[in-house]
C-alpha cells in the first residue's frame, strides 16, 4: 500500500453500498477519519471490520468520498490515463471516431465511465471539462495530458468550464480556461445539422447532447406536423423538426440569449426559412393559451428537482405544465415530455405525466419510453446516473 493515504473507517452496517460498488459514501455513513485529510484527497476506505472497500476523493458535503477503485490501486498519471482510454475505446465501439455527420458527443460519464466527478463533453475538436470534485480539479493536469495521449491528433482544444460546478466553500479558486490548444471552431455536426457551440458561456458545457436521439425521433414525426418546441434552448429540436418536415416551429425560452442561439441555428441550416418563430416567454404563461394549434408539442424543462427536499413541488411542476399540453394538444398529437431531474425516478415521472392526462380527460398511448443515449452509459451499479427520462405520449 502506498503511505500517506488517510484511512476512513465506516460505522458498522454502512458498508453494504460499497460492497456492491455504489461509488458513494454519504458523510453519515463515516465512523471516524485517521489523520488529517484536505478536500480532493485520495483515502483509503474501510469497513467497522477492517476489510478495504476501496479508495477515493474525499470533499465536504453531503457525498463525502467518490470511490475512484474498489481495489488497492495507486491512483496515479497511469491510472487516470487508462480510465480515459477506456472511455475513448467505449466511444470507438459506438462509432464515435468515425462518425462523417456527428463530431459531438460526451466522452466521459462520471460515474457512468468510472470517473465520479468528471464530466468531458467533445466539441469538434475542443474537451470540455467540468467538475464537480475538487479531487478532479486538482489532477487536471494528468487529465488534460491524458486526454492528449489518448486523443492524438483528433484533439485541438481542451476547456476547463468548472467555475460554477465545483464546491464553492472548497479553498481552490476554479477559473474557466482553456487548459490546452485553441479551438479550431465552435460549430458542430449532428446527425449532419449543425449547431453553434457556447461552452463559454452556455449552460452546461454548452450543448444538451443528451437529447441526440430524441431530437431524431422528434425529425422522423415531424412530417407536415405544427410543431411547438418548449424550454427550447439551442433550438436543438426545433432544427431537427424542420429537417423532418414540419410545417410550422415555434421555440420557446425565457431566456433571451436562448432564443439568439435558436435563431442562429436555425438559420445555419435552414436560411430565411419561415416555418420558424421564436418567442422570449414564460413557459407556463405560454402555455396559458395554445388551445388547438400544435400538433407535436415538446416539454423538456430544466431540473425541477435539484435535491430530494424539493420532489413534491418538482412533481407538482411536472404534473401542472403536461396538464397545460394534454389539455391543448390537437387530437393526433404527439406529446414528447422530459424530466432531467436525477432526484426523479422513471415511476414517479410516469405517475406525474399520467395523472396529468387524467386531469385533462385525454385518451394516451405510449409510443416510446426514451432515456438517455449510449454516450451517456450508466454504471448498473449507480442506478442514480439514469437521469433522463422521456415519454412519447399519443393523444387522441
Ligand atoms: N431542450 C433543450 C434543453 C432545455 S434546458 C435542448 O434540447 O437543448 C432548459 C431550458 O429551459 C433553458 O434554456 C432555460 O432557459 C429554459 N427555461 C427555464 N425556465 C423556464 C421557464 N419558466 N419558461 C421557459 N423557459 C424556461
Amino acid at each position: 500500500m502506498p503511505e500517506g493515504y488517510v484511512k476512513v473507517v465506516l460505522k458498522s452496517g454502512k458498508d453494504q453500498s460499497l460492497k456492491r460498488f455504489h461509488p458513494w459514501v454519504f458523510s453519515g455513513a463515516i465512523k471516524k477519519i485517521y489523520g488529517q485529510v484536505s478536500e480532493g484527497d485520495l483515502v483509503e476506505v474501510f469497513s467497522n471490520k477492517d476489510e478495504f472497500l476501496g479508495i477515493g476523493h474525499y470533499q465536504i458535503g453531503s457525498i463525502a468520498i467518490r470511490i475512484v477503485s474498489f481495489v488497492k490501486a495507486e491512483p496515479d498519471y497511469n491510472f487516470w490515463k487508462t480510465k480515459i482510454q477506456k472511455a475513448w475505446d467505449y466511444r470507438k465501439s459506438l462509432g464515435f471516431d468515425k462518425k462523417s455527420d456527428t463530431n459531438v458527443f460526451r466522452l466521459i460519464h462520471a460515474e457512468g465511465d468510472g470517473l465520479p466527478g468528471l464530466i468531458v463533453d467533445f466539441y469538434n475538436g475542443t474537451a470540455v471539462l467540468q467538475m464537480h470534485s475538487v479531487g478532479m480539479h486538482l489532477i487536471r493536469e494528468d487529465l488534460v495530458k491524458a486526454l492528449q495521449e489518448v486523443l492524438g491528433d483528433k484533439l485541438k482544444a481542451v476547456y476547463d468550464k468548472s467555475e460554477k460546478t465545483l464546491p464553492f466553500k472548497a479553498e481552490i479558486q476554479p477559473k474557466d480556461a482553456l487548459l490546452f490548444g485553441t479551438p479550431e471552431s465552435n460549430e458542430v455536426l449532428e446527425y449532419g445539422l449543425k449547431f453553434k457551440v457556447d461552452w463559454e458561456t452556455g449552460q452546461k458545457t454548452g450543448f444538451f447532447i443528451d437529447q441526440r436521439e430524441n431530437r431524431l425521433l422528434v425529425q422522423h414525426y415531424s412530417q407536415n406536423r405544427d410543431v411547438l418546441n418548449m424550454f427550447g434552448y439551442t433550438g436543438g429540436f426545433s432544427v431537427y423538426a424542420m429537417q423532418g418536415g414540419a410545417r410550422l416551429v415555434h421555440s420557446v425560452d425565457a431566456s433571451a440569449k436562448a432564443i439568439d442561439l435558436t435563431n442562429e441555428n436555425v438559420a445555419l441550416n435552414f436560411p430565411e426559412d419561415e416555418r420558424h418563430e421564436a418567442f422570449t416567454a414564460d413557459a407556463f404563461e405560454f402555455l396559458k393559451d395554445i388551445q388547438n394549434k400544435y400538433d407535436i408539442i415538446i416539454l423538456d424543462p430544466p431540473a425541477f428537482a435539484k435535491h430530494r427536499s424539493n420532489l413534491p413541488q418538482a412533481l407538482q411542476g411536472y404534473k401542472r405544465i403536461n396538464t397545460r399540453a394534454f389539455e391543448q394538444i390537437r387530437s393526433g398529437g404527439i406529446l414528447f415530455t422530459f424530466s432531467c431531474s436525477q432526484v426523479v425516478s422513471k415511476e414517479r415521472f410516469r405517475e406525474a405525466v399520467f395523472s396529468a392526462a387524467a386531469i385533462a380527460g385525454r385518451t394516451v398511448r405510449v409510443m416510446h419510453q426514451l432515456t438517455q443515449p449510449a454516450d451517456h452509459p450508466v454504471n448498473i451499479y449507480h442506478p442514480e446516473g439514469e437521469y433522463l427520462k422521456g415519454l412519447v405520449l399519443y393523444v387522441e
